[in-house]
């Protein structure tokens, strides 16, 4: 048996059969390249879905990882710890948000923002108004409520009875947003649709959407777990909309690999969660949040202008190979629109013959390169998606 068939095997009799795997194993990477247990070489396009920030095995935030990990690797909320204070304080000072809460995903996040929001309008309105808008083909999550607000009837199956109080209203269509509001205390967006296939949402709705929330007390709740950290060439996707939201959450590329993620309150929210409220016992843990730290301390205005400019040198090129019909997206979270016949699925299988790693987003071929990719890793991977493409 080849090294991949060992560890596929086990994995395979003892793994909860939950994911369809591609066969390949990875052990080891460097930035945007990595190998796999036979010693094959690929370019990462997908930075293990938007979560490698600074890539594979990043010097620096190796240091600050394994400093805080040769220190003290939990203790609780009980405690104070010092990254968990310092990342919360980058995170506010460079958003204009003023406060934090960390958890240690994207639905965990979403489920707090949740929560907050409800609490918000019950302190002041009482019970009933808990309604929250969403919108048709969003994601937020996998838990039960987190998949009551996904505006997508896929996820709606099975795991009944699901969350009530979610209402979904169609992108980009304001009358829609105002109607479905009646009786609710939040909208919940994502401003570009990520699982959902790499759809931006107009900035004049989000503008109106935001007038429309200040005005009648809506709190305004921007997921930016995919979005967030960089990933569309501005710390978070929302500067670029200027608006000023309520509540937005993080998650993906914060840790820059280790599970965290963060709920940012605004000033209508930061003091409505007290204690006893909201908990969890991995959130904040001190070795994520030094990751963490090192992640945000990174991401300054010229590393910011790089994700651009690299998202720019991609689309330039993707758009001149065959079978390319569009890109989506902004930075370095893209999507390419394929001819009606070329199915993203194929091109993700032969993407990884070829030695580059890809990801979907419905019927587009998602790229979710580490913000670190080099320009020779690029033109890599590059040449391999132009390969994939020619001989499809
Ligand atoms: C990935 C994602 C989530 C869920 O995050 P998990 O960490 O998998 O729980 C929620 N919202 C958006 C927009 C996402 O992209």
């Amino acid at each position: 048996m080849s090294n991949f068939e060992i560890i596929q095997s086990r994995d395979k009799e003892y793994v909860a059969n939950t994911y369809g795997r591609f066969p390949v194993a990875m052990v080891s990477g460097k930035n945007a390249t990595c190998y796999d247990a036979d010693g094959k070489e690929y370019v990462d396009l997908t930075s293990g879905i938007g979560v490698n920030s600074l890539g594979f095995c990043d010097d620096g935030w190796i240091k600050a990882v394994t400093g805080q990990l040769s220190k003290l690797q939990h203790i609780s909320n009980l405690y104070y710890t010092e990254p968990c204070g310092k990342l919360a304080e980058m995170l506010c000072q460079r958003t204009g948000m003023k406060k934090v809460f960390f958890a240690n995903g994207g639905a965990e996040a979403n489920e707090g923002a949740i929560k907050c929001a409800r609490k918000y309008s019950f302190d002041k309105y009482g019970a009933g108004r808990s309604k929250i808008v969403t919108l048709r083909n969003s994601f937020h999550g996998r838990t039960v409520t987190t998949l009551s607000a996904t505006g997508q009837d896929v996820f709606h199956n099975y795991f009944f009875p699901f969350t009530e109080g979610f209402e979904f209203a169609e992108p980009n269509d304001i009358a829609d947003l105002k109607e479905k509001s009646a009786g609710a205390c939040a909208v919940m967006l994502e401003l570009i649709q990520g699982e959902g296939g790499v759809l931006p949402i107009a900035k004049e709705y989000v503008k109106e959407a935001e007038k429309f929330c200040k005005e009648n007390d809506l709190l305004l709740i921007i997921d930016e777990v995919q979005t967030g950290v960089g990933r569309t060439g501005s710390l978070y996707c929302f500067e670029q909309y200027g608006i000023a939201p309520d509540i937005v959450t993080s998650a993906k590329g914060i840790g820059g690999g280790l599970p965290l993620a963060a709920i940012l309150f605004g000033e209508k929210t930061e003091y409505v969660l007290k204690a006893g409220d909201h908990a969890t016992t991995f959130g904040g843990n001190p070795i994520a949040c030094a990751g963490g730290v090192e992640v945000i301390s990174r991401l300054d205005e010229s590393f910011l202008g790089e994700v651009a400019k690299k998202g720019e040198y991609i689309r330039e090129r993707v758009r001149a190979m065959p079978h390319v019909r569009g890109i989506t997206g902004l930075g370095l979270m893209l999507g390419i629109e394929l001819d009606d016949d070329i199915k993203a699925a194929d091109v993700v299988k032969k993407g990884i013959q070829n030695g580059v790693l890809l990801l979907t987003a419905k019927t587009k071929v998602r790229l979710l390169p580490p913000l670190t990719i080099t320009y020779p890793e690029l033109d890599r991977a590059l040449e391999a998606i132009g390969k994939t493409l020619t001989n499809m």
